[in-house]
């Protein structure tokens, strides 16, 4: 499977591509046809409508992890976070670009594109996903409340994808 295929076939992997509940507002990712949290499951057929994620998040938990799993091209340790979106729904990925003993429930961060892993001899990359600690946030007198998270995540051009 060629880079721009499992491109094209997984859309909302890369741009956390989400859908809303227009009757009552819930987020999913990845996005459902049909919302759990309303009381009539029926009523919010055909109302689910897209909805693209910031990509803004806290750290919610997290864990240091010591072994490097298989075919994942990573430097040990490294985060592995729990992170709960702005929006709502709660996503799991690598925390880079930080230091393990940085790492802090409640820690503002962003989703940024990565190289995840490649397969065997075919070099099939896979991209997704990875966060890293808001740059705004970094300074530790930041009041609460004055930081800029209505910035959308934007694909790490130099590793993201380039193929339409
Ligand atoms: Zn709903």
């Amino acid at each position: 499977m060629s880079i721009a295929r499992f491109w094209r076939e997984t859309p909302q992997r890369y741009n956390l591509g989400g859908s809303k509940c227009s009757d009552c507002s819930t987020v999913y990712f990845p996005p459902r046809s049909v919302c759990p949290n309303c009381s009539s499951h029926r009523r919010s057929i055909g109302r689910m409508v897209p909805f693209q994620l910031s990509g803004d998040g806290e750290v919610f938990s997290y864990t240091i992890v010591h072994e490097a799993a298989e075919g994942f091209d990573m430097q040990v340790p490294y985060v592995l976070a729990l992170v709960k979106t702005v929006e709502g729904p709660m996503l799991t990925g690598q925390v880079v670009d930080i230091e393990t003993g940085e790492i802090r429930i409640g820690l503002p961060v962003r989703a940024m594109f990565r190289k995840l892993r490649e397969e065997g001899k075919a070099g099939v990359i896979h991209y997704g996903y990875k966060f890293a600690p808001r740059e705004e946030d970094r300074a530790p007198d930041t009041p609460p409340g004055q930081r800029d998270v209505a910035r959308a995540a934007t694909p790490d051009a130099e590793r993201g994808p380039t193929t339409a």
